[in-house]
């Protein structure tokens, strides 16, 4: 096998005295789609935050490209091709379309109109509507431009904070659909979903998350055919 493009090794995260993540590890293969799924509560946004450089770790080794980014902040990772869309989306409502997706490109210089144009032609809607406040796009449509925001920083991997969060079903479909085209793309995309059956349908390998640690992990396909985890993690459809 060839090495990963990002492994995560035995991370922990803690908020004062809560352990939030108790000795996590994953890895997640050049141009794969990876999914961490649990319940609310799980550890998931830790493990992501972790990851992106948004937190600091309390333990553990993260392994990007091959080089340690354990403590590599946030800003550092977007410039070297490691990019969030963080859960929430964090659009900015009283700026532009175009100004949002401007911030995702703020390290890209004189290229960053070209990366945006680029993502324009992917997400017409976006096109159309540059020059509107963000605020005025419905949720569906916020969740594209986090996603273009995040595009626009040319990732070679993309993490996603549940990205179907609050969305309509056909708005979630569509989501799923820009997600397959990333990935188809070549980008890797580590996805944490509530949405566990969504995700690992969508996903080439999964973990399932439970209070902060790995309970089962496996090819995606593997996971969602095993029917004491699906009845145990993902629940009813
Ligand atoms: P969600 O789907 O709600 O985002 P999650 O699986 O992403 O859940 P986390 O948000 O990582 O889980 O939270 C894991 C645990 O850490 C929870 O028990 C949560 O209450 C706790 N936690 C998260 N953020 C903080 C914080 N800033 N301070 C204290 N505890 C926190």
């Amino acid at each position: 096998m060839s090495t990963p493009i990002l492994s995560v090794e035995d991370l922990r995260v803690t908020y004062g005295r809560v352990e939030a993540v108790r000795g996590v590890s994953f890895t997640a293969e050049q141009g794969s789609l990876v999914t961490l799924v649990g319940a609310n509560g799980a550890g998931k946004s830790s493990v992501i935050n972790a990851v992106s450089g948004l937190l600091r770790p309390a333990g553990g080794r993260i392994t990007f490209e091959g080089r340690d980014i354990t403590r590599t902040p946030a800003h550092k990772l977007v410039g070297r091709g490691l990019v969030q869309v963080p859960e929430g989306r964090q659009i900015l409502a009283t700026l532009t379309i175009e100004e949002n997706l401007r911030m995702g490109a703020w390290h890209t210089g004189a290229g960053a109109q070209r990366s945006i144009d680029a993502v324009y032609d992917r997400f017409p809607v976006l096109a159309e509507r540059r020059a509107l406040p963000a605020g005025s796009l419905s949720g569906g449509e916020q969740q594209m431009l986090a996603i273009a925001r995040a595009l626009v920083a040319a990732p070679t991997v993309m993490l996603m904070d549940e990205p179907s969060m609050g969305l309509a079903p056909k708005i979630v479909d569509e989501v799923f659909r820009v997600i397959a085209e990333i990935r188809a793309s070549g980008t890797t995309v580590v996805l944490v979903e509530q949405n566990a059956r969504r995700a690992l349908r969508a996903a080439d390998h999964g973990y399932v998350l439970q209070s902060g640690e790995i309970v089962h992990s496996g090819p995606a396909a593997g996971l969602l055919a095993d029917e004491r985890i699906v009845q145990a993690y993902l629940g009813v459809e």
